[in-house]
């Protein structure tokens, strides 16, 4: 039997097993070649007990959130992909314990309506906890750093331990597991510290972010910001400035409203939007010799 073959048989029980599973369903691009194995778990000890039998079996290992931030690669992604739903949550004054795979935007939400501030800004975000970790998340001047704790992270070997938020190097869309430093570990939870606060006025803040957010972003599928913003200008400015808004690519294109947005607007595949994001990289070097970093994330095998 193969070492995927006896994940598979272990990892049955622990939620719902699919092999093959295209990742376009999960993923906001609507884009992504197929997962060997894809199992949807609903309970941190089933996301642990999953990320260590993978760990054991040498089988490569995704943790997958809401898929709100990665393009994967039109063959899909070898190994084990986990979609985590675990959202178990547990309120005790201002301080908040809620599992990875909770929903961010509705968490926040949930917050300003029981009266605690620090993330009204945070109710437009699309994706997990977990990935709002990962990367940072961070909107209107508001980022998660300002209200994480600790995190409870599952370790290769099986061992479990709670990490100051300090310890994660959180920075702009960035952080240790961003820079590989975390290779293979999972976050299982998160402990954030909010602030006594009026909910009628958090509503209202998260109306007008809302607000904004409808008026300066395309509806289409995408994953966001395609470019950190470099400290010389605005990403959708170069992009705009090297004749790029509105170039399209088969089915995949640079939004007209939001040149640092790239869409699926039909079948687009990951390898049409990957020549944009290339072609965009390449002219802003050229012409400002600036380089664009992306804040998408290439996942699978691209090879
Ligand atoms: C329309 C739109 C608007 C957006 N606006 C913003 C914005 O304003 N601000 C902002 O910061 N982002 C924004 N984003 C990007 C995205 O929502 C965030 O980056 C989000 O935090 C990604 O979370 P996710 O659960 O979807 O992660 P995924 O895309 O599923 O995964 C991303 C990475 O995180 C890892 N990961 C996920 N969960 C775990 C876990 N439990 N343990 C370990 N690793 C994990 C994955 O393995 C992967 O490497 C936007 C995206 C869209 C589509």
């Amino acid at each position: 039997m193969s070492a995927l073959e006896r994940l598979a048989a272990f990892v049955e029980p622990l939620g719902e097993l699919r092999r093959g599973e295209p990742l376009a369903r999960h993923t906001t691009f609507g884009i992504g070649g197929p997962a060997d194995l894809f199992l949807t778990v609903r309970s941190g000890e089933a996301l642990a007990a999953a990320a260590t039998a993978a760990a054991d079996e040498g089988v490569p290992l995704f943790v997958l959130g809401s898929g709100s931030n990665i393009l994967v690669a039109d063959a899909g992604i070898r190994g084990l992909v986990i979609d985590n739903r675990a959202r178990a949550e547990h309120l005790e004054g201002t301080v908040v314990r809620i599992e990875s795979g909770a929903s961010f935007a509705a968490f926040a939400r949930r917050m300003c309506r029981r009266a605690l501030d620090g993330l009204a800004w945070a109710v437009g975000i699309p994706g997990t906890l977990g990935g709002a970790v990962v990367y940072n998340a961070g909107a209107y001047g508001g980022c998660l750093a300002d209200v994480l704790r600790r995190v409870r992270l599952q370790l290769p070997g099986g061992r479990i331990e709670w990490v100051d938020a300090a310890d994660l190097r959180l920075v702009y869309r960035g952080s240790r597991f961003t820079r590989g430093e975390l290779r293979g570990r999972t976050v299982l939870e998160c402990e954030l510290e909010l602030a006594p606060g009026d909910a009628a006025d958090l509503l209202r803040r998260a109306a007008a972010y809302d607000e904004k957010r409808l008026a300066a972003q395309p509806r289409g599928r995408s994953a966001g910001s395609t470019f950190k913003n470099p400290p010389e200008a605005p990403a959708w400015k170069l992009i705009d400035a090297v004749g790029m808004r509105g170039m399209r690519r088969g089915d995949a294109a640079i939004s007209e409203k939001h040149a640092n947005f790239f869409v699926n607007e039909g079948n687009a595949s990951a390898a049409d939007v990957r020549w944009l994001i290339d072609e965009a990289r390449r002219r802003v070097a050229e012409q400002f010799g600036i380089t664009l970093e992306p804040e998408v994330e290439f996942v699978g095998d691209w090879s």
